[in-house]
Order: structure tokens, then C-alpha cells, then sequence
């Protein structure tokens, strides 16, 4: 292995660590059979674990055991901007722990907010519409947002409060790695791709997204924008856009035999 990217990946893995407490690292590492996903990291090598998930059955624990850890530790307790004060619980955000597509909204609203679980609301629904469209099911994507609380009153959140919350997102998708990331609305897509542009440029066009937080630099996920589901239960008309964008997804993903996205 080119010893760059063997280097790449050793500081992805200590950043995703350190997030999830890690203080110290075994002298002895352990042997697993099952643990080869997280040995490789980035597109084209992530492509080929998935698709090789289809073939055998695979071992999941290792990426929801580094999801529990994460959740319970970090986020489910966490204090670091002033949203703790008006949340009922926290929502991290939930689905498979080997997904080949990651939904990213950008904050819990009022049903999340009740009952801790990303994506319940009218929103949540057409979202589970569009993702069946697509040939998948809800449970086999991982859905989840930038905020894990839930800003007062849907309204829209501070720099401050994306910046304190955004490394829990990058620690959840360095455990994921999907093939495909789908970003739904302009928070979430301006956050992920580090950019000022609005939804309407970034959208209908594959970006890229960099674990590393740094853009050109180590393993990148494919980014595609979309509008969020909740824009396009205001504005029907732009569902086409969005199903438009959601047939890139698919094609890069070689999903077949799409369904007409129902109103
Ligand atoms: S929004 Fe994020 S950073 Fe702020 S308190 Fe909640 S979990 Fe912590």
C-alpha cells in the first residue's frame, strides 16, 4: 500500500479515536476476520466493501459499538452550546451502521425533539417516500443531522452552534463511510462542503466531501445536495429537481428499476 495514503488513513482513524475518548492505543491489536471495512477508507474503496456486503453477510458490530460510544459519551450529554437548554433529548441520528447512502438534514424539529429519533415529522415522511422510491429501504440508509438538539422554534442555527456541533457529524460519518452522502437542504450542504453557495448552484452535481474536514486533503465521500424534504412540502413543484438529483444517487449507486416519486 502506497505508504501516503497508509498515512492518511492512520490519522483518520486517530482523529475518529480521539472523538470517541480514545486516550490510549493497544500495543497489541487485535485480529478480527470480520474487521477488514475499517482497515480502508474513501470511495473506491468503500464501493468495494458494499459491494461486497452484498455477497456475504457482514459484521456490523464494530461501527455500532463505535455509534453507541459515540452517542452515549459524547453527545446524548453534551453542554457545548446553548441549545442543551431547550431540548427535550438529543437525536444522533439513526439507521444502518453499513449504509451505502447517509441522509444529513440539518436540525431536529419538534417531533425529533420528542420522540430522539431524526427524520419522524411530515419531513421524515416524504423523506421515507423518496428513499423507498429509490429502490432502498429506511432502515438500510443511516439518516441524520448537522445539530443534535433542536434549535428554539425551527429557527435556523448560529455559525456558533454548526462549528460546536459539527465534529460529532464528522465523527459519525468517519464510522459510517458511505458510498454516496445526500445533504439535504442548504445548512447541511454548506457545512459538508465548507461553502457560502446556496442550495440552487450546489445541487444537481455530484461534490466532494473530506473526512479530514480539509478540503483536498485524505479520502472523500461523494456529495450530492439536494432540497430539503420540508422545502419541497412547501414547494411541490420542486420535487422534480430533487428526484432529479436522487437519480444521480442511484445511478452512481447502480440502483435499478426507479419508481415514479408519488406526491
Ligand atoms: S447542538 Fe450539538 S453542540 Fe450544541 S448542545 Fe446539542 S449536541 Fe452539543
Amino acid at each position: 500500500m502506497d505508504l501516503t495514503i497508509l498515512k492518511q488513513r492512520l490519522i483518520q482513524q486517530l482523529r475518529s479515536d480521539q472523538l470517541l475518548g480514545l486516550r490510549s492505543i493497544p500495543l497489541v491489536w487485535p485480529t478480527s476476520k470480520t474487521s477488514t471495512k475499517k482497515q480502508t477508507s474513501g470511495r473506491s474503496a468503500n464501493t468495494q466493501s458494499r459491494v461486497a456486503s452484498s455477497a456475504a453477510p457482514v459484521d456490523d458490530s464494530s461501527q455500532v459499538e463505535q455509534l453507541r460510544i459515540l452517542n452515549e459519551t459524547q453527545v446524548k450529554n453534551c453542554k457545548k452550546c446553548s441549545l442543551c437548554e431547550g431540548r427535550t433529548q438529543t437525536v444522533f441520528g439513526q439507521g444502518s451502521a453499513l449504509p451505502r447512502v447517509v441522509f444529513v438534514g440539518e436540525a431536529p424539529g419538534y417531533e425529533e425533539d420528542k420522540q430522539g429519533l431524526a427524520f419522524v415529522g411530515r419531513a421524515g415522511q416524504l423523506l421515507t417516500r423518496i428513499i423507498s422510491a429509490m429502490g432502498m429501504k429506511r432502515e438500510e440508509v443511516y439518516i441524520c443531522n448537522v445539530l443534535k438538539c433542536r434549535p428554539p422554534q425551527n429557527r435556523d442555527p448560529s455559525a456558533e452552534e454548526i462549528l460546536a456541533c459539527s465534529p460529532y457529524l464528522r465523527a459519525q460519518l468517519e464510522i459510517l463511510q458511505p458510498e454516496v452522502l445526500v445533504a439535504l437542504g442548504a445548512p447541511a450542504a454548506k457545512t459538508l462542503l465548507n461553502t457560502a453557495d446556496g442550495i440552487g448552484r450546489l445541487r444537481g452535481r455530484f461534490h466532494d466531501y473530506y473526512l479530514s474536514g480539509v478540503t483536498g486533503e485524505g479520502p472523500s465521500i461523494a456529495l450530492m445536495p439536494t432540497y430539503h424534504p420540508a422545502y419541497l412540502l412547501r414547494n411541490p413543484s420542486e420535487k422534480v429537481k430533487a428526484w432529479d438529483d436522487m437519480q444521480l444517487v442511484m445511478s452512481r449507486l447502480g440502483l435499478t428499476d426507479p419508481r415514479k416519486l408519488s406526491s
